[in-house]
């Protein structure tokens, strides 16, 4: 069991698992490079959707993951006076008519919700009176098909972030920001270097979204390999009243090419992306290129306009890119890492970090602590077969 453990991130996962170690009562330090959710955390539309989260086979984790977002929104807000906008809105899922959701059916999606179904969601296919009754603003005559999951919820990715981190320090951790890590150090126990301070601990645990592999690269060779950053693009509309209630995607299978999501944030901008091809964004000097590509943002725009035509002439407000840290078999690595006791990972999100964070913070505190996570961490393990390679 370790008494003092250094967190390095301070995105949604670094946090999260700050804030756990922190209430376990674990002299916790969180070191951040720039400012809390600087990194991709900052740029996610933070949608908590289970339904076509992942193969069915990963929904325990990533139900009992929003559930714990349910738990832990009321009790930030108590803790530390911040709202972090959790809300429940629900999810419709569409298939368009004449779309690139090459591989998706009817036949395709009715399986899906059935397995889903079955292992406890609950999620159904819709009729196109559904759907005008969920998105009133939709072209009905662009789509195929759609599902519908009532429980799937939308957060606030700067409040949240934000929120835990000051959790973090409530409960008696420290949060340094501004502040980049540049050497980690297994020696009788683990010291950890920044340009002004140096850190000694028990356990590091390493949440450092894409930027992982250069932390990673000496100690733990395997693991490191298998990170691979990917770019990750998003638009907001200027404010509007209330439109869209639920969040809504577009997808074949997974979140590839072609992949779109949206929804409308308690503040009135609709945030949304389409997934287009992208370039290696990793620069000399290992830090990664962030800037917004024009194919993208017309892509996204005529995907919005075409899906909701009375948003045609909505005025785009801003638009960013983040890198994700995406593995071969797009499962986050979690767990112990590299042949020097002590040290943890929790990255390669693959697009779906706000979803899983919170779990992600109980089963490296458990590590950490010692005990045996409830959830089985074989899949997740760094350095796992099959996991150095191209990413898929
Ligand atoms: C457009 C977009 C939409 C998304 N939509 C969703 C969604 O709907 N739902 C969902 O679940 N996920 C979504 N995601 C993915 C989600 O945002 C990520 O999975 C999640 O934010 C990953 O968090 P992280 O803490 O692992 O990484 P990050 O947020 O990148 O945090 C890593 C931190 O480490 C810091 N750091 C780096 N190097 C060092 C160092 N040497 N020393 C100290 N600190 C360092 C960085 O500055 C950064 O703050 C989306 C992402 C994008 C970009």
């Amino acid at each position: 069991m370790a008494n003092r453990v250094v967190v390095v991130g301070g995105g949604v996962v670094g946090c999260a698992i700050a804030a756990e170690l922190a209430a376990a009562g674990i002299s916790t330090t969180l070191v951040e490079a720039r400012t809390i959710a600087a990194g991709v955390s900052g740029g996610s539309l933070a949608a908590l959707v289970r339904h076509f989260a992942g193969p069915p086979e990963e929904l325990p984790f990533v139900l009992d993951s929003t559930a714990l977002w349910a738990e832990l929104a009321p009790h930030l807000l108590a803790e530390v006076g911040i709202d972090v906008e959790f809300d429940i809105c629900g999810h419709v899922r569409l298939t368009e008519r004449d779309g690139d959701d090459s591989g998706d059916t009817p036949a395709h999606l009715e399986r899906l919700v059935d397995a889903e179904r079955a292992a406890g969601l609950d999620v159904s296919v819709i009729e196109a009176s559904d759907i005008r009754a969920l998105l009133p603003l939709v072209d009905t005559r662009v789509i195929r098909f759609a599902s519908w999951c009532p429980g799937d919820a939308k957060i606030n990715a700067l409040l949240a972030c934000r929120a835990l981190a000051a959790a973090v320090c409530r409960r008696g951790g420290e949060v340094v920001i501004g502040e980049p890590v540049l050497e980690i150090e297994a020696k009788d126990h683990w010291r950890v270097t920044t340009p002004s301070r140096s850190f000694e601990a028990d356990a590091v645990v390493l949440a450092a979204g894409p930027w992982t592999p250069n932390l990673l690269a000496r100690l733990d060779e395997q693991a490191a390999a298998g990170l691979t950053p990917r770019r990750a693009q998003c638009c907001a509309t200027a404010a509007l009243p209330p439109v869209i209630g639920p969040v809504v995607s577009k997808a074949s299978v997974g979140i590839g090419v072609g992949y779109a999501q949206l929804h409308q944030t308690r503040h009135g901008e609709i945030l949304f992306n389409t997934v287009v091809p992208s370039t290696d964004p990793r620069l000399p000097g290992g830090e990664l290129d962030a800037t917004v590509d024009l194919a993208f943002l017309v892509t996204s725009a005529r995907t919005l306009a075409r899906l909701f035509p009375p948003l045609r002439s909505v005025r785009l407000l801003r638009s960013w890119a983040a890198c994700e840290s995406w593995t071969p078999d797009q499962r986050f690595l979690i767990g112990p890492a590299s042949a020097h006791p002590g040290l943890f990972v929790a990255a390669g999100d693959s697009g779906t970090g706000f979803l899983r964070a919170p779990l992600i913070a109980r089963l490296i505190c458990d590590l950490v602590l010692g005990g045996t996570p409830d959830h089985d961490l074989a899949s997740y393990a760094p350095g796992r077969v099959g996991l150095a390679g191209a990413p898929s």
